[in-house]
């Protein structure tokens, strides 16, 4: 498996126990797994021994929960060398990058340099990074100097900034998100991945939410109604209001995975879906008590075309060898 392989895709980020209810659902939609923990690589055999063909990816996790490492730990070279074994592109094993955190970063690049690829060099950024312009672009230049591809992980980036690390030169995947990822995929990041676990995905919504929340806005928004129908697997034409919680998750996957083929990384097509989105949230919060400003949409729906090369192949080839 090269980088290349990933290109454009969403995929899922999933705990090893979820690796076998997943894999058949990213299989249907040509999306990929990321298996989180420290020890996945049982899963990945299991996995190809039920004849699992599409991509995935390891993340140690180590840069997250009580017992997380700072990136100054440096990276394991058995860690990338058992997912070479495996045949997949390795995905570095970084510690936790605190914001301004210059000789972590460092550090973990001058690692990755002296690993055998395909690499890409997990860069978990504490959201300070993204505050602050000048210290983007310095992190942004820093990447390109060291030409190595790059996971950036998180689901709190100050959008606009995300947007910036997107314009690097080195292809920028962007993990453990929402389904702010599939906006980074259609706006020039190599692959995305979806990760959060809880709440039901409303399509008309752009979001997730409470089945109870939702319940409720049917109940409410009579003139809304052909929004909530869903027609995936799980609902087969029904409303989500009454999946367990596995339909709940399984429902989840199905539609974010549907709306990234639909859209087919086409940025003017990911903003336009934001923008019917907040026109949906702002009919709902006509009814709904304190409902809150969709902050996150309303960003994307009115973000200028950017000035981002769109990537190629062909750019990249040299760099990955
Ligand atoms: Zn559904």
């Amino acid at each position: 498996m090269f980088l290349d392989g990933l290109r454009h895709r969403l995929l899922v980020q999933c705990p090893l126990e979820r690796a076998d209810s997943v894999a058949p659902i990213v299989a249907r939609y040509q999306s990929g797994l990321v298996l989180t923990g420290p020890k996945p690589f049982k899963t990945v055999r299991h996995l190809r021994r039920l004849d699992h063909r599409g991509p995935i990816l390891c993340d140690a996790g180590r840069y997250t929960g009580r017992h997380r490492v700072p990136a100054s730990a440096g990276l394991s070279a058995d860690w990338t060398a058992e997912q070479h074994e495996l045949g997949l592109v390795a995905l570095t094993d970084s510690g936790y990058l605190a914001a301004g955190d210059w000789p972590g970063l460092h550090r973990l690049l001058d690692d990755a340099a002296d690993q055998p690829q395909p690499l890409v060099v997990t860069l978990p950024l504490a959201p300070g990074w993204f505050a602050e312009r000048a210290q983007l672009t310095r992190l942004i230049t820093t990447l390109n100097e060291a030409r190595l591809p790059v996971a950036i992980v998180g689901d709190t980036f100050v959008a606009s900034g995300l947007i910036r690390v997107l314009t690097a030169s080195v292809p920028v995947l962007v993990l453990r998100s929402d389904i702010g990822a599939l906006g980074a995929v259609c706006h020039g990041a190599h692959a995305g991945a979806l990760g959060v676990m809880s709440g039901l995905f409303v399509p008309a919504l752009m979001g997730h939410h409470r089945p109870s929340v939702l319940a409720r806005i049917v109940d409410r928004t009579p003139a809304l109604a052909h929004n909530w129908p869903c027609r995936c697997p799980e609902c087969t034409g029904a409303v989500p209001i009454h999946l367990t919680p596995g339909g709940i998750y399984r429902h989840s996957l199905h539609t974010q995975l549907a709306l990234a083929d639909q859209l087919r990384h086409d940025p003017a097509a990911w903003r336009e879906r934001c923008g019917a989105a907040l026109h949906v949230h702002r009919k709902v919060g006509e009814v709904m008590p304190n409902w809150p400003a969709a902050d996150a949409l309303r960003w994307w729906h009115e973000l200028e075309p950017p000035e981002i090369p769109r990537q190629t192949a062909g750019e990249h080839a040299p760099r990955l060898g």
